[in-house]
């Protein structure tokens, strides 16, 4: 037996490290230490766990890391009262929804270092999650599943392959620090004040142009966004065409209008016509005059210092203005720039 495990049999220690011992391969004898809350198996040449394992009833900390496993030990899926695993440095491609559902208590979760392309939706069975780190894999895409995790509050997607984010993930409204670094990101999707709890963004080294509506009332105390292809702070021709509006647009922002008035014949007749409703529920405002529109609006930008957001920096980011018509953005009462054409 190894004189490690005799040692921790005779103390009876909460703890047992066997970081780098060289160790391939680890005999079913440790799963006689079931009173250890932590085992550190880190920077070894592991592949595999013993089935047996499973007895660690008490273990809340296991450190995998630096290891050589391909897949994900099955032996997981049964040491349910886990709350930090660290599976970094491996060769791991693939997370099996079972181990998934056999970690309900699991808070952190680190995956950095392997070669990931998926996150299976079963992902939401971590329903206790507050940290989850998956740099350096190859992630494509991330389910909106991962937007029933209530409980996250630190994200870190650093150097995948993500071209987009779904707008689900803006229900995370206790996420402090998201870090979507160095992927593929063309663009933030609308609904970004969820996040009010948002601290940390790091979307440098992405393909953005322009930050979501409403970026500027964010509480960060972090914006990292170089090496993106944000709009330059320099005024654009301004775009003198007047725009024919189609008449599902002209009546939906008279219904829009009127909606808002409670006495109104249509505001009362609109719970009556649910599909109606759920068309216009998708209604946007315009920047300018205030008044909503449905599906026809001017892209504009704004440029905002990141000194009046509170940060250091005296940067200028463009966020995205929408505005209801050519009317309202020839006015010269406001500083937003056309971007694109109607
Ligand atoms: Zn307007």
């Amino acid at each position: 037996m190894a004189s490690d495990l005799v040692r921790a049999l005779k103390t009876k220690a909460k703890s047992l490290s066997l970081s780098s011992r060289k160790i391939t391969y680890l005999t079913k004898d440790y799963a006689k230490l079931t009173w250890i809350t932590t085992l550190k198996l880190n920077n070894n040449y592991l592949s595999d766990l013993p089935y047996e394992l499973q007895c660690l009833e008490q273990l809340t900390e296991l450190n995998l890391g630096n290891n050589v496993f391909d897949e994900v030990p099955s032996v997981l899926a049964h040491l349910c009262h886990l709350k930090k695993l660290y599976l970094y440095g491996n060769k791991i491609k693939h997370l099996q929804p079972q181990i998934l559902e056999g970690l309900p208590n699991l808070v952190l979760l680190n995956l950095n270092h392997n070669r990931i392309k998926v996150i299976p939706p079963e992902i939401h069975r971590l329903g206790r999650l507050e940290s989850m780190s998956i740099t350096d894999n190859h992630l494509e895409q991330i389910p909106a599943e991962l937007g029933l995790i209530k409980s996250l509050t630190e994200v870190n997607f650093t150097n995948n392959k993500l071209t987009r984010i779904p707008q689900q993930l803006y229900s995370l409204s206790q996420l402090r620090k998201l870090y979507l670094a160095r992927n593929n990101l063309t663009e933030l999707p609308e609904g970004i004040l969820s996040w009010r709890n948002l601290k940390t963004l790091d979307v440098a080294g992405n393909h953005l142009s322009v930050f979501p509506v409403g970026f500027q009332f964010l509480t960060l105390e972090e914006l990292f966004c170089e090496g993106n292809n944000l709009v330059s702070f320099k005024p654009m021709e301004s775009i003198q065409e007047k725009e024919i509006l189609s008449l599902k647009e002209l009546s939906a922002r008279m219904i829009l209008r009127d909606s808002t008035n409670k006495f109104s014949m249509l505001s009362r007749a609109l719970p009556f016509y649910p599909e109606l409703q759920d068309l216009l529920s998708h209604w946007g405002q315009c920047a300018v005059c205030s008044m909503p529109f449905l599906t026809t609006w001017l892209e504009c930008v704004q440029f905002i210092n990141l000194k009046h957001m509170g940060m250091k920096s005296s940067e200028f980011i463009p966020v995205r203005v929408l505005l209801c018509s050519y009317d309202c953005f020839n006015r010269n009462d406001h500083r937003y720039y056309g971007l694109v054409q109607m």
